[in-house]
């Protein structure tokens, strides 16, 4: 029979790009709302592999599939690592990416190039039917830039420069944002970790 992972998350574009890198496995990727499941879960952790492991526990409770769940943000040093766990909430969930990208660069005046550098953080957890667990963290470094440009991607991306690419990540294409982002390496070195468990590798 065809292992069923759920992937804990509402955001269809997380979904896109986790199907996406898991299309050559052999297994049915769902989202929470596929597989009917419906349940707030309250992140309450203080680090990104502890929200994404919280997830993942809840909706691995309520079935008996793999569950997936991740848990991500922005770090930035001069500010002591801000927003960090916090950066879906930073400056309240419903304010407008415009003005917290906009916060974040006045907090950041006259910091010059060298001290402002950042990094996306993707932690992702797997919670296996027979009850063991697993996570993976990895990140995409970069630094704050001057201002936000770019039309693409979503979040702080305007502000979130890549001086290898010599862009913001919103300037990037998806295929090249996935290729480098903090979320597309993580989903890869999951994939490894659910290749053994499944005994594929
Ligand atoms: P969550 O992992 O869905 O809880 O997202 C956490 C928050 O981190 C998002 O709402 C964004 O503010 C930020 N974030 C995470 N990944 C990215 C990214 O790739 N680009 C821009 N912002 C991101």
């Amino acid at each position: 029979m065809i292992k069923r992972i759920i992937f804990a998350t509402g955001n269809e574009g997380k979904m896109k790009e986790v199907r996406s890198i898991l299309s050559d496995m052999n297994v049915e990727v769902l989202s929470m709302k596929e597989a009917g499941i419906k349940i707030d879960v309250k992140e309450d952790g203080t680090t990104f592999e502890e929200n994404a492991m919280i997830k993942a526990r809840a909706i691995a409770a309520v079935c008996d599939d793999i569950v997936l769940a991740d848990d991500s943000g922005l770090e930035i040093d001069f500010l002591n690592k801000e927003p960090g766990v916090y950066s879906a909430r930073y400056l309240g969930e419903d304010t407008s990416y415009t003005i917290k990208n906009q916060n974040l660069l006045d907090r950041l005046q006259g910091v010059p190039e060298d001290k402002r550098t950042a990094r996306f953080v993707c932690a992702i957890a797997a919670v296996f039917p027979d009850g063991s667990c697993e996570t993976v963290t990895a990140a995409m470094e970069g630094q704050i830039g001057d201002e936000a440009r770019g039309e693409n991607g979503f979040g702080y991306d305007p502000i979130f420069y890549l001086p290898e690419y010599g862009c913001s990540t919103a300037e990037l294409s998806m295929e090249q944002k996935n290729e480098a982002s903090h979320r597309g390496k993580a989903l890869r070195a999951m994939k490894q970790i659910l290749l053994e468990k499944l005994g594929e590798s």
